[in-house]
């Protein structure tokens, strides 16, 4: 592994104007630039490790500052040093006795800690010559655990258990990657009805990703009840009865509420209701599922969920009879490596699974993704697939790139 002490971590506060066109607008983020705290870790062998975390524009100032205060942590040690006990690494970064005082592991700090572990994995891909998914497939089941922090959910999950359940997906693993391989990962898409699109252009839209054969949809509600019936009609007609549908209310609605206002909405069987309420509100969650069971609208949530202590409490209060769909949020590029993991090693299912695809800013990375017949294809390049385009990052740069000086002469 020829990857050298890490000498630099430089971090970015990188911003795309996203909001001028309305993507990414849904019920409470009415006007998203889809923005990133962009992490670049140097070693002095010359290997570099690129890592990110998703915002959406204002604010993002903050978590690059939080960034640099985890800084000192990082510097100055070997890759060697981090992979041989990456357990104490990542604790090393959320359990600092003074800095964990403004999380523990939620917030900022979180997404700070989040772009700086993305940079790192990257860095060990690299240093492998490996796609992150592959790097993953490749360990062992006793390597995997070592990785993970079994601190507080040991009562859900212990080190044994978690062993088990991946010594048991090491079986026929290399089939089903040879499977990835071929047919990729499916995926459904969100990219067709942001909330601020005109209906014209989600038709638009939706009929051009009919065309190139996606099956199922994401219609962005919660804003106003009569838009939602009339834009959820829109796209059940253009898809038909078979293909699913979708929505998200990104957090909009109180727990009664948001039962009444699905209820209304059930008519289009869509087949869950994403983040309902506040994302904290685990007994909401479990409140909502348990109510709309009976009309077979299942509750995804997990787009805003802190850290594994909370999944936890998501896994263990869901009611027998409710549909839950966990759903781990993050850029395109990062995500596909985990689903692709998850497949091959852990669940070896594809059944009720999709991993969300929204296709904007693709150009501006590195390795984009690429799509099939609505799949993602495995990515072969060594890394995360995190790396941006370094002229994007520099145009982009918040405030004094050149696309933010000429926006704000707007
Ligand atoms: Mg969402």
């Amino acid at each position: 592994m020829p990857s050298g002490r890490i000498c630099g971590l430089a971090v970015k506060d990188v911003r795309f104007p996203t909001s001028l066109e309305q993507h990414g607008s849904d019920a409470m983020h009415t006007d998203p630039d889809y923005s990133a705290a962009y992490v670049i870790i140097e070693t002095d062998s010359g290997t570099r490790g690129f890592g990110l975390t998703f915002t959406v524009g204002k604010g993002t100032e903050i978590v690059v500052c939080a960034v640099q205060a985890l800084r000192p942590l990082v510097l100055g040690k070997t890759l060697d040093d981090i992979t041989a006990d990456f357990r104490s690494f990542y604790r090393l970064l959320t359990s600092d006795g003074q800095m964990r005082w403004v999380g523990p592991e939620k917030g900022v700090i979180h997404l700070a800690t989040a772009a700086v572990l993305n940079a790192v994995w990257d860095l060990w891909a690299r240093a492998e010559g490996k796609p992150v998914w592959k790097l993953l497939v490749d360990m062992t089941p006793e390597q995997l655990v070592s990785c993970i922090d079994f601190r507080y959910i040991s009562d859900a999950l212990t080190d044994q258990e978690a062993l088990d359940i991946l010594r048991k997906g090491q079986e026929s693993k290399q089939q089903r990657e040879e499977q990835m391989m071929i047919e990729g990962y499916p995926a459904y898409t969100t990219s067709c009805a942001w909330l601020g699109y005109p209906d014209q252009q989600l038709t638009q839209l939706c009929s051009q990703a009919l065309a190139d054969g996606w099956t199922a949809f994401k219609v962005k509600v919660g804003a106003d009840l009569d838009d939602d019936i009339r834009r959820c009609r829109l796209i059940r007609q253009m898809i038909g009865p078979e293909k699913i549908l979708m929505i998200d209310a990104n957090q909009r609605w109180d727990v009664g509420e948001a039962v009444a206002w699905v209820t209304r909405l059930s008519e289009f069987q869509p087949l869950w209701i994403e983040e309902p309420t506040s994302p904290d509100d685990i007994l909401g969650h479990a409140h909502i599922s348990k109510a709309l069971a009976p009309l077979g609208i299942g509750v995804a949530s997990g787009e805003q969920c802190h850290n594994r202590v909370m999944f936890k409490q998501f896994f263990l209060g869901r009611p027998r009879s409710m549909l839950m769909a966990s759903k781990f949020n993050g850029v395109c590029e990062l995500v596909q490596h985990l689903i692709l993991f998850d497949y091959i090693c852990v669940s070896g299912s594809l059944e009720k699974r999709m991993c969300e695809y929204v296709d904007h800013l693709h150009e501006h990375f590195k390795n984009p993704t690429i799509i099939h017949n609505a799949h993602y294809m495995p990515p072969m390049a060594p890394g995360f697939s995190s790396e941006m385009v370094e002229s994007s990052v520099e145009k982009h740069t918040f405030p004094q790139g050149e696309v933010w000086r000429t926006v704000n002469q707007l």
